[in-house]
């Protein structure tokens, strides 16, 4: 007998439908003899119309109102799901973030869960109840109600499932696990049985978009055992062990037998470039040019500087698409203090990154990487590298050429 947070995400509760489907996967579990409880997300396409009603009525609006409007979506799912688990006869309960409670700091619109107290839920679940939580909420130190953020209720099942000691946090999803690279560009694409929390942080935060990054960020400090599934493959019922071998699990890299050199490959194109040339090369300037982007809130990721005899430099670096209008504002206000000639924007760019752990005792990855892209004439523009992630910005019509070519580069492609 083991103890799961079940979580489901919008396209899985997206209907009457699929809320019974979900129910019955729950009721599966409880069935085995499992103590289950479950996390939900408002239905698909929900949130953003909650969103766009606020920003109709006032595109600055109060954010402890907007956090009232967005965190209702969850509260249907929560209802209707306790419903359809009752009529299949399981003893379920609906909870909202503020009820058990979820407690979160004051940051309304994108708060962080502080503490969760799970005694009261782990006694009802010793008494063979469920309870359905409204995941993405909390509630504030002005005991108002939060919300995480898009995406956030990925983070609440993980610090539920933490706070309950869970042995397991199975979030349901519309792709049946984590693959090596995105299946709609490379047909070859293999699902990996399990990745490492680390791996999954830097794939989550390069472009994967299966989990949200703060709830693997939590899943690996707290150690929980995060499986990524699918709710829309068929249930066997002759299969008493279906389920428990579906999916991707996202643990401990010890527990990882087979280490691949590269787990992943990741590609994003919300990036755009942006040249900065002949700038006067002497202390300072570095500071004067990310010192403004940062005090406009512009987040800047690769940077190269260049080396130059005449006492003069370019510099380019990225910042996300949607900030280069910001972020080219911002150079042109600090031009007298920054001294540069001209700044050059291009927003046709694109990142991919290799990941994987192997990195840290494997030489030549990222040469395998260049070698891979020079015979397919593909340019690097940019490099960056961590301890076990090598990005490069390459032009954004490569994008797909350049994924294959790496795929096949770090063998990963499927027999
Ligand atoms: N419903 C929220 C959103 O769409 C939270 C979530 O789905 O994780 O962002
Ligand atoms: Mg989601």
């Amino acid at each position: 007998m083991a103890r799961i947070v079940m979580k489901f995400g919008g396209t899985s509760v997206a209907d009457l439908d699929r809320i019974r489907n979900v129910a019955a996967r729950v009721a599966r579990e409880v069935v085995r003899g499992h103590e289950v409880a479950v996390v939900v997300s408002a239905m698909s396409g929900t949130t953003n119309q909650l969103v766009g009603w606020c920003q109709s009525l006032a595109p600055l609006h109060d954010a402890r109102e907007y956090d009232t409007v967005v965190a209702t979506g969850e509260q249907v799912v929560t209802g209707l799901l306790a419903i359809a688990l009752q009529e299949r006869g399981v003893d379920a309960r609906s909870w909202q973030g503020w009820q058990i409670p979820i407690e979160t700091d004051d940051a309304h619109g994108k708060a962080r869960i502080m503490g969760i107290d799970g005694a009261d839920l782990i006694r009802r679940m010793g008494l063979g109840q469920v309870a359905v939580v409204s995941g993405f909420q909390g509630i504030g130190p002005d005991r108002r109600i939060t919300t995480l953020g898009r995406g956030g209720s990925d983070t609440s099942a993980v610090a539920l499932a933490a706070a309950l000691k869970a042995d397991r946090c199975d979030i349901y999803t519309d792709v049946d696990g984590v693959y090596t690279t995105d299946p709609r560009i490379v047909s070859k694409a293999r699902k990996l049985d399990k990745i490492a929390y680390e791996e999954m942080l830097e794939l989550a935060s390069v472009g994967a978009k299966v989990l949200q990054t703060r709830s693997v960020e939590l899943a690996m400090n707290e150690r929980v055992r995060v499986r990524v599934l699918s709710s829309f493959v068929e249930m066997d019922p002759n299969d008493p062990l279906d389920g428990d071998k579906a999916g991707t699990l996202v643990v401990d890299e010890d527990e990882i037998v087979e280490k691949q050199m590269v787990a992943g490959i990741a590609y994003s194109r919300d990036e755009a470039k942006i040249t900065l040339r002949r700038i006067p090369d002497r202390p300072g300037i570095a500071a004067a040019i990310f010192g403004a982007l940062a005090d406009h809130n512009v987040n800047v990721d690769m940077i190269v500087q260049n080396i130059s005899a005449d006492g003069m430099t370019d510099l380019t670096f990225t910042v996300g698409k949607a900030d280069l209008p910001r972020a080219q504002a911002t150079l042109a206000e600090a031009q007298p203090q920054i001294g540069h000639a001209e700044a050059i924007a291009d927003p046709s760019v694109a990142k991919i990154s290799v990941v994987g752990t192997g990195m840290r005792s494997h030489a030549g990855v990222a040469n395998t990487m260049f070698r891979a892209l020079a015979d397919k004439a593909i340019n690097i523009q940019v490099i960056s590298t961590s301890e076990i992630k090598v990005s490069v910005l390459i032009a954004a019509d490569y994008t797909e050429l350049a994924v294959r070519a790496l795929h096949t580069a770090y063998c990963l492609d499927a027999a």
